[in-house]
């Protein structure tokens, strides 16, 4: 996220005591694993109320840690790191980001090293996720796609647009289409998403037949942040949402000032344009 600043408190040198490794005697004794974190959020209501209600409790956290690290076991660091990170951007309102760094002192590998250590920094995404479907009960077809985004732990669902009815786009002979937007906050990694969105759309009984034709359910990616992608499997922005009225709309409506990383214009200028085109 790069909206806005954020601030920071750092946690350094936690000891903690963890069963992690790949070595059995790792998994039967255990040992000390030294952890360093950095908790991204807003620190300014705290600090103009000095009020702890109004931030993250870096004891909670710590121990949130030392409980996360001993009651889990895992083979690498890298494992205990992603799922500690991911627990604790769940766990914590107002975390948005955080970076972690668990080390091992004494990596069992017969070698005079001083520690090996992983640090991953993980934050909350914003995604917008087009909505669209043309066949049988389609505010129902929709309405699943938004619950299977709900039911998503890694995802907080913000905002839903209201839903329009519109004619269809590239293939013209067929069913009006009824879309939507939808505004998620996700942990998920924008592959991740699609996967996601990809198995929701097969839960419709989505069929690809023709492209741009019938569906049940159609679940897009449009933005991820202000990332870019472009692979055959996934790009973000999507290629054509700047000259999509259906897209654009429903788009202005939960987040007019959002601004395409490539074009610079907001969502609220693009549908201006397509309008003023057709
Ligand atoms: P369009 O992408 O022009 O709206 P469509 O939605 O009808 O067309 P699909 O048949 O649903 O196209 O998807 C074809 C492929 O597009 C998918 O298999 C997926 O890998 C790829 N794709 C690329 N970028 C995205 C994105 N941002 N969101 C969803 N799918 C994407
Ligand atoms: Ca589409
Ligand atoms: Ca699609």
């Amino acid at each position: 996220m790069n909206e806005r600043q954020l601030d920071k408190i750092f946690i350094k040198n936690l000891e903690v005591f963890g069963r992690h490794g790949v070595l059995p005697e790792e998994n039967r004794l255990g040992q000390k694993f030294i952890i360093n974190a950095a908790l991204y959020l807003s620190t300014r209501e705290a600090g103009l109320k000095d009020n702890l209600t109004n931030t993250i409790h870096y004891g909670d956290v710590s121990r949130f840690m030392t409980s996360f690290m001993t009651e889990h076991t895992y083979q690498l660091i890298e494992a205990a790191a992603e799922q500690m990170a991911r627990a604790a951007l769940l766990q914590f309102a107002g975390l948005e980001k955080i970076e972690l760094e668990i080390v091992k002192p004494w990596a069992p590998i017969g070698l005079p090293l001083e520690s090996v250590s992983v640090k991953i920094v993980r934050e909350w995404h914003q995604a917008f996720v087009a909505a669209g479907s043309n066949l049988g009960d389609k505010e129902n077809h929709i309405q699943k796609g938004i619950a299977s985004l709900r039911e998503c732990e890694d995802c907080r669902v913000e905002q839903v647009s209201s839903l329009i009815v519109t004619e269809p786009y590239g293939v013209t002979e067929q069913p009006e289409f009824l879309n939507g937007m939808i505004k998620l906050r996700t942990l998920l990694t924008p592959w991740e998403l699609l996967e996601l969105l990809q198995k929701t759309e097969r839960e419709e009984g989505r069929e690809r037949l023709v492209h741009w034709g019938p569906r049940t359910l159609d679940l897009d990616i449009i933005f991820y942040d202000d990332w870019v992608i472009d692979t055959q499997e996934l790009k973000i922005p999507h290629p054509d949402m700047q000259n999509r009225t259906f897209v654009l709309k429903p788009m202005a409506e939960l987040a007019p000032y959002f601004r395409h990383p490539l074009l610079n214009q907001t969502a609220e200028q693009m549908l201006a344009a397509v309008l003023h085109n057709i």
